[in-house]
């Protein structure tokens, strides 16, 4: 990308925009939320469709001059509908957040019950935790996962959702690393006459190529993503419905949460699906898959403990209590050697959010990267001497220099 004029205009930002991208390049990106876009993608995103309001939905829009966005938006949805089989989107919402907050403001009343997974046990902020909006607005019931096998017990979620009787039941996780049952969550929510919403924020990709269940597919009445993640878009998200449910969810992104789309947001979305509907995506997919199984093994083989045992899909859960170190001291030892993750509660953790027991690593970013199974048993022990070494200077500097060998190995941005 051409960064001419920013470089000459404003040196100060250029400067720390490129320390970013080397920050990225030179580092083990292990946060599995995030990912890197491509230039096309990029390119879309950083250009001329960030100038215009374009308030409403193609061919009904309150300002003029949008030939253009029309077709970028109208394309946007027909490339997503085809990408997730999906007869209903709208890729207006700003992120992953307000575009869960819109799904409530169209099929909820403010104080209904709505039911999701507890944010410390793997869900997130907006599935009803008390300090987010979905906790304040609506009466949030909140299932856990087992406390024996770390998994969701389908029968514990249909007793709830019976005692709660919730309008809507939301299947969806930001740090859960198995699969999800779509059919068995349809069910419950049949059974006490609830909305089904699945968020597939994270997991995107692997329901897009059928290497997961697609909620779509098992009868959700509503499914959110972000596109920033797996799908390797811009930061931005969409919804997908029945489209029975069309209208309300529209009029509640606007006029009801939001004004002005972004289309430049839009537009890279659109690039980003056309890049996920060719075949090589699956095969990104399988590989992010593969590699967070090599990782996972890799690990268990020198003594960590995942939660749940391994991985189904591109994230892990480490329980550092199995290392003496707590997932705050887990963070800082890695990155200090450029290896990047975030701090996690395990299920039933014992400690408090700000420095919970373990951490939570994924596979999208060095999978992006070009890295495969045998970088990933390197990116293991070097993970495993980041925290041996934590507090031994020279080791960590020995360490630091490893990963940025092994990260020179695999460009991406030049
Ligand atoms: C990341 C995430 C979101 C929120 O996305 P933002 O774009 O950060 O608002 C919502 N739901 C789930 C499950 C997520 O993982």
């Amino acid at each position: 990308m051409d960064f001419s004029n920013l470089k000459k205009f404003d040196p100060e930002i250029y400067g720390y925009v490129m320390a970013e991208k080397d920050r990225e390049m030179d580092g083990l990106e292990l946060i599995p939320s995030e990912n890197l876009p491509s230039l096309a993608v990029l390119e879309a995103l950083g250009s001329y469709p960030n100038n215009k309001y374009a308030e409403g939905y193609p061919g009904k829009r309150y300002y003029g001059g949008n030939e253009f966005i029309d077709q970028i938006e109208g394309t946007a949805i027909a490339r997503a509908k085809k990408l997730f089989g999906a007869e209903y989107v709208n890729v207006q919402p700003y992120s992953g957040s307000p575009a869960n907050a819109a799904v409530y403001l169209a099929l909820l009343e403010f104080h209904d019950t709505l039911m999701g997974m507890r944010l410390d046990m793997g869900g997130h902020l907006t599935h009803g935790h008390k300090v987010s909006y979905s906790g304040k607005a609506y009466n949030a019931v909140q299932y856990t996962v087992d406390e024996k096998t770390e998994l969701i017990n389908y029968d514990e979620v249909r007793k709830l959702a019976h005692e709660a009787k919730p309008r809507m039941l939301i299947a969806g996780f930001s740090a859960y690393p198995r699969a999800l049952d779509f059919k068995q969550f349809r069910e419950i929510a049949d059974e006490v006459g609830a909305y089904a919403m699945a968020d597939i924020a994270h997991i995107s990709g692997l329901c897009a190529t059928g290497l997961h269940p697609n909620p779509l597919k098992d009868g959700f009445d509503v499914v959110t993503t972000t596109t920033h993640k797996m799908l390797r878009g811009p930061r931005g998200a969409m919804i997908m419905a029945k489209p029975e449910f069309g209208e309300k969810i529209d009029k509640a992104i606007f006029p009801g949460f939001q004004g002005g789309p972004h289309e430049h947001a839009i537009a890279a979305m659109a690039v980003c699906f056309k890049e996920a509907l060719l075949p090589d995506y699956k095969k990104y997919c399988q590989q992010i898959v593969k590699n967070a199984q090599a990782l996972a093994d890799e690990l268990m083989k020198r003594g960590y403990r995942l939660v749940t045992g391994g991985t189904d899909n591109h994230l892990m859960l480490v329980d550092l209590r199995s290392q003496n170190l707590t997932g705050l001291e887990g963070e800082k030892a890695l990155e200090a050697v450029g290896i990047y993750c975030n701090k996690n509660a395990i299920p039933f953790d014992p400690r408090k959010p700000w420095d919970p027991s373990g951490i939570r690593v994924g596979t999208p970013v060095l999978t992006t990267r070009g890295m495969k199974e045998s970088e990933m048993h390197e990116v293991g022990r070097l993970i495993d001497l980041a925290l041996k070494k934590k507090d031994q200077p020279a080791e960590q500097k020995r360490v630091a220099a490893e990963v940025k060998a092994l990260c020179g190995k695999f460009g991406y941005y030049q």
